[in-house]
């Protein structure tokens, strides 16, 4: 089974549930938080990464400066000056339009580094892969892409957060989602925000509520929207302090695990 854990805003504790989920019951993680892959600091090991490349365009010595790849763009990624045709590869979507409709065949494809992929072994064994994007580049999604394709069965999926591509892409791949949210007006507001996008997605979800016990009273509003709670991690600063050092939460293994249980019997 293919865990996502999600959350509509950042900062809710999807990388504390996903990093202890995946601890407690032996799944391996894949931390698609691209933009800020911290799983890392939680589950160190030897690493090997391999660079993620994507296709952009150039313009070869045939160009007349038609102006085609340029209206053809649905990204603004082409300017047409009065003797060259400038590219932002940074923007472009390399959906390939402007190489396959220039009608002088004065365009070709070339790979462009976006980010890279490491795999984290302990023991000989590759507990996490993480991608990391590189510094200018805007969209997440290809380096994402790349580690779906690679995806093993069964894993703990740590998305990016909010609603936005990278979040629908990294759902996408799950058999089951987890949608973190804390006991504030303004955690709810998201996590509708995102429980409306995994619907609409068509993915079972769950809610798993961290620093429960703060006096905003989520579960009625979960039970009011026909969200099923799945699990509860107390406000406690204990768990706040071992999270800053990068330390597992070992007294709830027993609550990560009876969370796995209860997502099991629902999906
Ligand atoms: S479509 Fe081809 S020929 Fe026309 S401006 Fe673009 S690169 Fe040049
Ligand atoms: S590949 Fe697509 S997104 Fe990129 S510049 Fe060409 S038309 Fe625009």
């Amino acid at each position: 089974m293919r865990i996502a854990v999600a959350s509509g805003k950042g900062g809710t504790g999807k990388t504390t549930v996903s990093v202890n989920l995946s601890i407690f019951t032996g799944l391996k993680l894949y931390d698609f938080d691209v933009e800020e892959p911290n799983a890392r600091i939680f589950i160190r090991g030897e690493e090997r990464d391999k660079p993620v490349y994507r296709p952009v365009p150039e313009v070869g010595e045939n160009c007349n400066l038609c102006g085609v790849c340029k209206d053809v763009c649905q990204y603004n990624a082409i300017v047409i000056l009065k003797n060259s045709v400038v590219i932002f590869p940074e923007i472009c979507h390399s959906c390939g339009a402007c190489v396959y409709l220039c009608p002088e065949k004065a365009m070709k494809e070339v790979n462009r580094k976006i980010g890279r992929i490491v795999d984290v072994f302990n023991n000989g064994k590759n507990v996490l892969t993480y991608g990391e994007i590189d510094i200018g580049e805007v969209s997440p999604v290809p380096i994402i892409k790349a580690m779906k394709r690679e995806m093993e069965r069964d894993a703990v999926i740590d998305c990016p957060p909010g609603v936005s591509c990278p979040m629908v892409e990294s759902v996408k791949a799950a058999d089951f989602v987890i949608l973190v949210a804390e006991p504030t007006p303004f955690s709810f507001h998201d996590l509708k925000i995102a429980a409306d996008v995994v619907r609409s997605i068509g993915k079972p979800f769950g809610v798993v509520i961290n620093k429960h016990g703060l006096p905003f009273d989520i579960e009625s509003m979960c039970a009011k929207e026909g969200f099923r709670v799945i699990g509860r991690i107390p406000f406690s600063r204990e768990f706040a302090e071992k999270y800053s050092k990068g330390m597992l939460l070992e007294s709830l293994r027993q609550e990560f695990e009876s969370i796995y249980d209860r997502l099991k019997e629902i999906v």
